[in-house]
């Protein structure tokens, strides 16, 4: 299929809106993405036709849902090349499955062990390893980065030692959009015994990863950043991990038998997936990656590099503008200030002309305290950008900078 942008955009309703009377150019996809028509429709299809409690009805509504369901786990084990459908575990989200690994390493660490994260990390990323740090006496230790926000993989190296469990990086810095060099991170990291767990929130709507190659232990992400709905993604786990960490939440679903002298665990994925899911989710991000995968990811790649390059080359036309994030291998986020303006005031007057950026430290303080800045202002791209929405967002810029300065 040609990339055929307006085509694209035509598939998303709220393209087409305006804000504060202008059209809307919305410039936040790196915080969430917007939804195709193709995932709206299959959620009303889903309220509208099939609704039911899955996996424990015999009748005919819950053999659809639970059908719809398990057909979205397949669909998403094959976008990802997970081995099995059963590593893959569904959860609300991002957030959701760290704490869910952090919860299962606490039976595991012992005082002194070593865990490596890196310093642009998401707070998600940051807070639930010092939660269990505090519980199990363990030792957070963090790979820097340098000016041009990538990571020092020479100082990595030092880090590593036979004392470090789990390592944890993620593939794409929401706040910065640099690539880490994930392969190389996870192959280090198994070569002292450690397991290595990828935050790919950033990175799935840019990148297609392979999880057999990669060769990764864990890796999460949320539906919601390519396409899908909120309150929805996944957790994918090697099986030898799924049957070595215990389960994070008692319910229903989760078990095999229960008594009150002892229950027993479901088998993978079931043993983490206690309560009623987000069937709905669940099935519409299946829809999400169905249309991800109809356009492609290599045009999408092509697509977001050219808004990328041409967004940096044009705001960096601005007097006194600074791009945090520079480094070679980046995807279309573009973090940057203005000397002597703050960058909530910035955001502010954007808005006025209908377009959508982020301000402020994007949930990751550490960088900002790196560059010693209070936030910055993001705009980060998507498939359905254009250049022209480039364009609006610098002229936009530069009215706000004339304004304030
Ligand atoms: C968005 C994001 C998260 C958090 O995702 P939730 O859906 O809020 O759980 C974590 N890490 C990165 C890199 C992100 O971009």
């Amino acid at each position: 299929m040609p990339f055929n942008i307006q085509k694209i955009r035509n598939d998303f309703p709220i393209l087409s809106r305006k804000v504060n009377g202008y059209p809307l150019v919305y410039l936040d996809n790196a915080a969430t993405s917007q939804k195709p028509q193709q995932v709206i429709d299959c959620i009303v299809d889903y309220y509208s036709n099939y609704n039911a409690n899955i996996h424990r009805g015999v009748h005919t509504l819950s053999q659809e849902a639970t059908d719809a369901y398990e057909v979205a786990r397949h669909k998403i084990q094959t976008h990802f090349n997970a081995k099995e459908a059963y590593e893959i575990i569904f959860t609300a989200g991002t957030t959701h499955g760290i704490n869910l690994v952090a919860n299962g390493f606490s039976e595991i660490l012992e005082k002194g062990d070593e865990i490596i994260v890196s310093a642009m990390e998401h707070h998600s990323n940051i807070v639930p390893w010092q939660m269990l740090c505090e519980k199990t006496g363990a030792i957070l230790k963090v790979i820097p980065m340098n000016e041009e926000g990538s990571l020092v993989i020479e100082e990595y190296e030092k880090l590593l030692s036979n004392k470090v469990k789990l390592v944890f990086v993620n593939h794409i810095s929401n706040a910065l959009g640099t690539i880490n060099p994930i392969a190389e991170i996870i192959e280090k990291a198994h070569k002292v015994g450690a397991a290595a767990l990828i935050d790919g929130a950033q990175s799935c709507s840019h990148i297609k990863p392979d999880l057999q190659k990669l060769d990764v232990d864990f890796y999460v992400t949320s539906a919601h950043k390519m396409c899908g709905p909120t309150g929805v993604g996944i957790l994918y786990m090697k099986e030898k991990w799924g049957n070595r960490l215990p389960p994070y939440q008692g319910g229903g679903e989760m078990i095999a038998e229960v008594t009150f002298e002892k229950t027993t665990y479901a088998g993978l994925p079931h043993k983490f997936e206690a309560g009623t899911p987000n069937i709905c989710g669940g099935i519409a991000f299946g829809a999400a990656i169905d249309y991800l995968n109809a356009i492609g990811f290599e045009a999408i790649e092509k697509h977001e590099n050219e808004l990328l390059k041409y967004a940096t080359e044009q705001l960096l036309e601005i007097e006194g503008l600074k791009i945090y994030g520079t480094g070679p291998d980046k995807t279309s986020v573009v973090s940057f200030n203005i000397e002597g303006i703050h960058p909530y005031d910035i955001g502010t007057i954007v808005d006025k002309l209908g377009i959508a950026v982020r301000t402020g430290h994007h949930c990751a303080q550490p960088i900002m305290d790196f560059y010693k800045i209070p936030g910055t202002v993001r705009a980060s791209f998507a498939f359905y950008n254009t250049l022209e929405e480039v364009d609006a967002l610098v002229n936009a810029v530069k009215k706000a900078k004339m304004m304030l300065s």
